[in-house]
């Protein structure tokens, strides 16, 4: 048996008097590596074990080199998120550990931060300075403009209210104790306050009357997984997080952050293992003297077989794929199959990286190409679960903003449209290539990316099945677990486990939810239970 730090299938290590916990995080998403940089400062004993070969998780990246120019710097893809938002969770993650981001990353805020177009030839830039975007929506109805500011405020309301208590902590941490009488009353009210029994479309539709300025603020709620006809209107949150503090650029590309938390991890004396996976999560029963045997987690025990004893488990692997795979069923009562089952997947998408030869100057860094029917590709996602006729198409052209991210006169396409989480009903392996041309089609005929087919020198697809093959990410979801309901919003299976003392979950399907931000605050949630379990 093997331990990740050296020491053979240690759990504590005994430094003179003092005791170091060692803690063992599955998963190198940024989520994991959140929770590892911060209990590696806190002066926890740290192992990251991650089943791919980098880490990352779905913060990915794919190179590729330009076949006729095999000496040129290659195509580089980011080929999950590709627009940062709330820089600031990344700056107090460095700052945690005693550094500062801007050493290390260097962030661009975009502006526009999209560009939308519609079949009609309609275009709306999304602005990052509130006149310009002002200027914007007056451009598509003048009338919407003062609606459009209520929701604008609506949304930072939210976000004073909500983000100190529900994105930086767990529920349990704010409900649990330490809160006074007043402050607990408090906490119970905003709930209302921020929405949460009112509907993300129909706030919307009391604000904006414009079909396509609708469509525009209907997409936010997609970005946690929703439909927005069925999501809380807190959701409104959102784009007040992208237009109040900015969508940003990592120069380099995204997957910048993942090597440079990589890097900080192991500063703090996190040893990471890549090429790692997790088989069993150990959980053992304590019943010296109690009259109810507890149990808690002992470790892990790897697919080749080897056992690395800890004494907590940080589990940044899919929840629901964690529950359901790495631990024992006889384990769980409150998250038995049937309970997961129930956990409605977040959506998914079907992911291409072209890289081309020659360059389409007419595209922004993000771009979103708007179908006839929005409501139809929302529909084909949450309710048919099917292959969209005619999805939204989101086309990433970094090379915008980053001329390295391909070889000189070529361009690195990302190209995102909707797809259903996986329920067995759809055969990727035959709707995978069939999707792929439709896109295409559809960029290069209605979308005037001329000759595209033709000018594709390296490509690769990506499939919901890709995702839950590549990440065990649980219905090849993209958010994790979605927010179509005030339970799946706001009750996510919590960050530690109530019935496996030692067992904690950060990432995307836990608290507070997906996206980079967020996952890292995940992180930070984390680390927090487990000092103040282990002290
Ligand atoms: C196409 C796409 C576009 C996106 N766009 C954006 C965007 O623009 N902005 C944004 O903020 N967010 C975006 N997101 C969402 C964002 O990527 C995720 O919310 C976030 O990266 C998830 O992080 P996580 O901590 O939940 O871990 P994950 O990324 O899910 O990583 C979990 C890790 O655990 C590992 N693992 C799983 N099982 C085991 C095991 N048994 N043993 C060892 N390791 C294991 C996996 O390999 C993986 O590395 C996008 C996602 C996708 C897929």
């Amino acid at each position: 048996m093997r331990s990740a730090s050296g020491g053979l299938n240690a759990g504590s290590d005994n430094a003179g008097e003092n005791i170091v916990k060692h803690i063992l995080v599955i998963g190198g998403g940024i989520g994991g590596l959140s929770a590892a940089i911060r209990l590696g400062a806190d002066g926890f004993r740290v192992t990251l074990v991650e089943k791919n070969s980098r880490v990352g998780g779905k913060l990915n990246l794919w190179e590729a080199v330009h076949p006729g120019r095999p000496l040129d710097r290659p195509f580089r893809f980011d080929t999950g998120p590709s627009l940062l938002t709330m820089p600031f969770v990344f700056e107090e993650l460095f700052a945690a550990a005693g550094e500062t981001l801007a050493d290390h990353l260097t962030l661009q805020r975009l502006d526009p931060i999209a560009r939308y177009r519609w079949p009609d030839g309609t275009t709306f830039e999304a602005r990052s300075g509130s006149d310009a975007l002002l200027k914007e929506i007056a451009k598509i109805a003048p009338g919407d403009v003062e609606g459009w500011k209520r929701l604008a405020a609506r949304g930072k309301r939210i976000w004073e209210l909500s983000a100190e208590l529900f994105l930086y902590h767990s529920p349990e941490q704010i409900f649990g104790k330490g809160l006074s009488p007043a402050g607990a009353l408090s906490a119970i009210a905003v709930p209302i306050r921020i929405g949460m029994f009112a509907n993300f479309a129909r706030t919307v539709h009391r604000h904006l009357h414009h079909p396509k300025l609708r469509e525009v603020l209907y997409q936010y709620a997609t970005y946690s997984g929703a439909s927005p006809f069925k999501a809380p209107a807190t959701l409104a949150v959102i784009p007040h997080a992208e237009f109040g503090f900015g969508g940003w650029y990592v120069q380099g590309g995204l997957y910048r952050i993942a090597e440079e938390l990589e890097k900080l991890a192991r500063r703090k004396g996190v040893e990471i293992q890549t090429g790692c996976a997790v088989r069993e999560i150990l959980v053992e029963r304590d019943d010296r003297g109690g009259k109810i045997a507890k149990a808690r987690t002992a470790g892990v025990t790897l697919e080749d077989g080897e056992v690395i004893r800890a004494d907590a488990v940080v589990a940044n692997s899919d929840v629901v794929y964690t529950y359901r795979k790495l631990i024992d069923s006889k384990h769980r009562k409150r998250y038995d199959d049937r309970t997961l089952d129930k956990l409605e997947a977040g959506g998914s998408g079907m992911m291409l990286m072209l890289g081309i030869e020659g360059e389409y100057p007419q595209l922004a860094h993000h771009n979103k190409f708007m179908p006839r029917d929005y409501r139809s590709d929302l529909r084909a996602m949450f309710e048919t679960r099917t292959v969209p006729d005619d999805p939204c198409i989101y086309v990433c052209a970094s090379t915008r903003t980053d001329p390295t991210q391909a070889p000189a006169c070529c361009e690195n396409l990302f190209v995102l449209a909707s797809a259903p989480p996986l329920d067995g009903s759809i055969d990727w392996k035959i709707e995978g290539p069939r999707y792929r041309d439709q896109l295409v089609r559809a960029l290069e005929h209605r979308w005037g990316l001329t000759g595209l087919a033709k000018r594709i020198v390296v490509e690769r697809s990506f499939t919901p099945l890709d995702l839950q093959n590549s990440y065990n990410a649980n219905a090849g979801s993209i958010y994790g677990i979605g927010s179509n309901s005030r339970r799946t919003a706001f009750l996510r299976p919590p960050n530690r486990d109530k019935e496996i003392r030692g067992l904690y979950f950060c990432g995307g399907a836990t608290h507070p939810g997906g996206g980079l931000p967020l996952v890292a605050l995940s992180g930070k949630i984390v680390s927090e239970l487990v000092r103040e379990d282990l002290g």
